[in-house]
């Protein structure tokens, strides 16, 4: 095992409860000094275990000792674990609520309210698939109507912590949506590096909340710049920067644990069989699997669920197939609608996750994505992103396969609004007929949906 060995590492010297040792915390300089956080004792490698101190250098290469042979992302290592089950009555309706499992002071957070979000049961679109228990967790509820707000409110709490000022991301949409807001509310500023295929809506986004939006034409400039600039200025930076890609910050995955507790908590305890994402990098399919080991290691609950990455490219799939820990680049076959998911090649984490929870990678192609995403708007009323909806291609294929069994009780992670992507999804635009009279109206109703003119009682 390479790294130092926790016995060495001040455990034990952080009380999470104590002001004082929080203050001393903060004041520390930046960067590799200690990551400003003061119920954090060091870090471990989720692949080799092995453990550093909180100085290490947080630079998106991961464990140092895993770099050359499989990349693998880090994970902070608590003073005490907590048990989220643990909420104080006065706690805030936000997933704040869990600080005591997250590795910030509740006191320290920069919040938008994120979290909360409802747990849906869908029935009708559960039957047209097949399952008899099918819920939603419409993540498109949080405060920028993505699932990355769970990311962004800790990543910024820990930057403002640590005594930053420009924090910065590459992202496609939605994580750069996220952070841009997030850092607005925290009085930081924000860069966001992209590449031509973001969606509009997203873009514009970003720039609404004052990000500084450099868009670059050749795809790894984005992390390029972004490592030049951590090197150069500091910059905290949120996403991946440096391939072969581990995972983003390690410290904003364990917002990602919250989805778990607040599934659990909704359904009234009950474990799920199945819990559905959509994945690129797998920070949230991490972030939600740790979040369901942490209520078992508690005793919470008494068997974990099974995980599914619906994705675009196969690099989970192949690296399931292979036994492999590291992942391979594969070629783009085709370009993904579903641009929140699109990148070629997933990470350790994720498949960490699908391992560990016998589940399995379920590859989607944009057949069929965009009649789901109408049939959950139509048949329940939520209109979720593109990406969202894979999970719902990959349930209907493993029930067709016989992998998920008719009775089982399916999480289906819907992780952004369907407003983030509507360039990719209105095909063509909507139809522009104005009636000029009432009985215009009535007269296209009666040709094209007579069933409304129905007395009703
Ligand atoms: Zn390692």
């Amino acid at each position: 095992m390479a790294g130092q060995p926790l016995s060495t590492l001040q455990a034990g010297a952080a009380d999470p409860t104590s002001k004082h040792r929080l203050k001393l915390e903060n004041n520390q300089p930046k960067g590799r000094a200690g990551l400003g956080v003061a119920n954090i004792v060091g870090l471990t490698c989720i692949r080799c275990g092995a453990s550093y101190p909180t100085t290490i250098e947080m630079d998106s290469r991961g464990c140092p000792a895993c770099h050359e042979t499989a990349p693998a992302n880090l994970k902070p290592i608590y003073a005490s674990p907590a048990d989220p089950r643990s909420i104080a009555a006065n706690a805030p309706r936000s997933l704040w609520r869990y600080a005591h499992t997250l590795p910030c002071s509740p006191d320290d957070a920069v919040s938008l309210g994120e979290g909360q979000t409802p747990l849906v049961e869908a029935t009708r679109i559960g039957r047209s698939l097949g399952v008899q228990n099918l819920f939603i967790k419409d993540e498109g509820r949080n405060p920028t109507w993505s699932h990355k707000d769970r990311f962004s409110t800790v990543a910024v709490s820990v930057a403002r912590a640590q005594g930053a000022t420009v924090v910065a991301t590459a992202s496609s949409g939605n994580a750069g949506a996220s952070l841009a807001a997030y850092a607005a509310r925290a009085g930081l500023r924000c860069v966001v590096t992209t590449f031509g295929g973001s969606a509009d809506a997203m873009l514009a986004q970003i720039r609404k909340y004052g990000a500084t939006v450099l868009p670059l034409a050749n795809k790894m400039d984005r992390w390029t710049l972004l490592a030049e600039a951590a090197t150069r200025y500091g910059w905290f930076i949120a996403s991946p920067y440096r391939a072969p890609v581990v995972g983003s910050h390690a410290l904003g995955i364990e917002g990602y644990k919250t989805i778990a507790y607040e599934i659990v908590e909704q359904s009234g305890g009950i474990t799920p069989d199945w819990c559905v994402l959509p994945v690129c990098y797998g920070d949230a399919l991490s972030g939600v699997w740790a979040g369901f080991q942490d209520l078992f290691a508690q005793g919470a609950i008494p068997r974990l669920p099974r995980m599914v990455a619906a994705e675009v490219h196969g690099s989970l799939a192949r690296a399931l197939v292979a036994g492999s820990d590291r992942l391979e680049e594969r070629s783009l076959a085709f370009e993904s609608i579903a641009v929140s998911i699109g990148a070629p090649r997933s990470t350790y984490q994720a498949l960490k996750a699908l391992r560990e929870s016998s589940g399995c990678a379920v590859p989607v192609s944009n057949d069929g994505l965009v009649e789901m995403q109408e049939r959950l708007a139509r048949s329940e009323g939520i209109f979720a992103e593109l990406a969202s909806v894979t999970p719902l291609l990959a349930i209907a294929r493993l029930r067709r396969e016989g992998v998920i069994a008719p009775e089982d009780r399916v999480v289906a992670v819907a992780t952004a609004s369907g407003l983030k992507d509507l360039d990719r999804s209105v095909g063509h635009p909507a139809d522009k007929t104005i009636f000029r009279s009432t009985d215009d109206a009535w007269d296209w109703l009666g040709r094209n949906a007579d069933t409304l003119m129905v007395r009703q009682r």
